[in-house]
């Protein structure tokens, strides 16, 4: 990973083979950061994708192996039980440019990715919600 500070945050460069949700987290964690929002784009593969089934109260998983270019990676960087949780959604292509989507629990930089990191200036905590059985925003 290569870090910057920018004026309103970071600029963070994920390099092939790192995890993007595991590498991110390490970040904030290692950043002490209170919370705040990510942008992403860039390659992965091996990407686990989800949609949330609110009548079942879990998620779907879609699998995807392949190489994909990933862009509009949108996320909010909070905490869940006093460790990082980013929430990241994403929109993905292969080679035919058709595009999934998804919630994002785990993929692979295949070539690179470009994240960009707005720090909040107050801790952003999540909470278990009993209707959805989701831990969400506690604003
Ligand atoms: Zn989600």
């Amino acid at each position: 990973m290569q870090v910057r500070r920018i004026q309103n945050g970071f600029l963070l460069r994920l390099m092939k083979g790192e995890e993007v949700i595991s590498s991110l987290s390490s970040f904030v964690e290692a950043q002490k950061l209170s919370g705040g929002f990510v942008f992403g784009l860039g390659a992965f593969k091996d990407a686990t994708l989800g949609y949330f089934d609110s009548a079942k109260k879990e998620y779907v998983k879609n699998f995807f192996e392949e190489d994909l270019e990933f862009g509009s990676l949108t996320g909010s960087i909070s905490y869940s039980e006093g460790k990082p949780f980013i929430h990241a959604h994403v929109v993905a292509a292969g080679p035919d440019a058709k595009a999934f989507f998804g919630h994002l629990f785990s993929a692979t930089i295949s070539a690179t990715g470009e994240f960009f990191i707005i720090p909040s200036d107050s801790k952003i905590e999540r909470k278990l919600d009993p209707e959805t059985g989701l831990n969400l925003l506690d604003l």
